[in-house]
This record gives structure tokens, C-alpha cells and sequence, in this order.
């Protein structure tokens, strides 16, 4: 399976990051398989940077075979959602980014993605385009968002990865998060809620 995931996909965590530039297409990068952070782990904080960030995104599960899709079947190929934190080494990311380089190693290294639970979007009260998340941290909500300020929305996202990447079942797509971001230091706790329901419980080691 693959992770994709969607960078500066919120105006509000772009003004943060202080990223002007209008995309006219989603930012795309990829995590491996050997990024998933496994559920009910701790995330432990890596030797190699100083300044890991949460990321709170909604998550979608592929659950079909597809390559080229049309944004209006996008739908069909998702049916279960949670809320994910995609750990950066920010530290490493502004590095990289002045020097023009590519992201991997401060996005895609060992358990930075985080999972909750998943659910079926037939559990919710809300569809894919309106759902509130958040995070707590050592039960201080730092990060709140709904996919409707998403500046590319799922079905959209699903349209334009799938031009280059064949979908397969079970691949991820994290799809961006929003103003909030910070470092997680040791012994923190992180729970992730989507519509006000915690899917999401891991401890910073
Ligand atoms: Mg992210």
C-alpha cells in the first residue's frame, strides 16, 4: 500500500507557514508503507530532528481499484475516514525547502503517520465536504478544522492523484491540515476526534 498525501491544502495553515504561492493543482508527496505508525504505539520522538510537528489531517481509505478517475465517481472509491497526524521534522523540512530539495526524509521517515480507528462515512452525521476534527493535546484542543476549508476537496484530490498513481485498496491519502501546527515533545498526549468522537489516542515517547 501507499500513503499520499496533500501538502498547504488549507489557506489558513499556509498563511502560518507563511506559503504564498496559489497552487493550481493539489501538492502531492508520498510516505511507504514503513511510515505507519501502528495503532495503540507511542510515536517516539527520532534522534535525527529537534522540532517534530503534529499535523491533524482527515485520513480517507481507497477501497477500490482505480487509475484516471472522473471527480464525480471519485466517491465511489472511499467509504471510511479517521483522523491521522502527519509528523514532520520541521526543522529538516525548511532545511530542505530553501535548498530546493525534495521532502522525504522529514516526512516520510519511520511512524510518522499516525492512524485512528476508522469509520464509515455511513456513521456519520456529515459528508466527506463538512466534517469538523480536532486535536487535543494533554487535553488542550491546539488544532481545529473542517474539510469544507479544504482549498482541494477529496473528490478533487482523488481526480488529480489518480491521473499518476494507480489507487489501490487500502492506499491512504492524509489531505492536508489546517492552522494549529507545533512540536510534540516527550510524554505529550494527542487525541485526535472527528465530529466530536475521539478515533484517535497515542502518547509521544
Ligand atoms: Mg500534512
Amino acid at each position: 500500500m501507499k500513503i499520499i498525501c496533500v501538502g498547504m491544502n488549507y489557506a489558513d495553515h499556509n498563511e502560518e507557514l507563511k506559503h504564498t504561492l496559489a497552487n493550481e493543482d493539489p501538492v502531492i508527496f508520498m510516505k511507504p508503507d514503513s511510515s505507519l505508525l501502528k495503532i495503540g504505539n507511542p510515536f517516539f520522538l527520532p534522534n535525527f530532528s529537534s522540532e517534530i510537528h503534529y499535523e491533524t489531517e482527515i485520513v480517507v481509505k481507497i477501497n477500490r481499484l482505480g487509475k484516471n478517475i472522473a471527480e464525480k465517481f471519485a466517491h465511489r472509491y472511499y467509504n471510511e475516514v479517521t483522523v491521522g497526524i502527519d509528523f514532520t521534522a520541521r526543522d529538516l523540512q525548511n532545511k530542505l525547502r530553501k535548498n530546493g530539495m525534495p521532502w522525504e526524509i522529514c516526512k516520510a521517515f519511520d511512524n510518522s503517520a499516525a492512524l485512528g480507528q476508522f469509520v464509515p462515512l455511513s456513521d456519520l452525521k456529515e459528508n466527506i465536504d463538512n466534517l469538523p476534527f480536532r486535536l487535543d493535546i494533554n487535553g488542550k484542543t491546539v488544532q481545529e478544522g473542517n474539510t469544507s476549508q479544504m482549498i482541494f476537496r477529496v473528490n478533487r484530490i482523488i481526480a488529480y492523484v489518480s491521473r499518476f498513481f494507480t489507487l489501490k485498496i487500502g492506499d491512504l491519502i492524509y489531505t492536508g491540515t489546517p492552522a494549529g501546527v507545533g512540536s510534540v515533545n516527550i510524554n505529550d498526549h494527542l487525541e485526535g476526534y472527528l465530529e466530536g468522537k475521539k478515533l484517535l489516542d497515542l502518547h509521544i515517547k
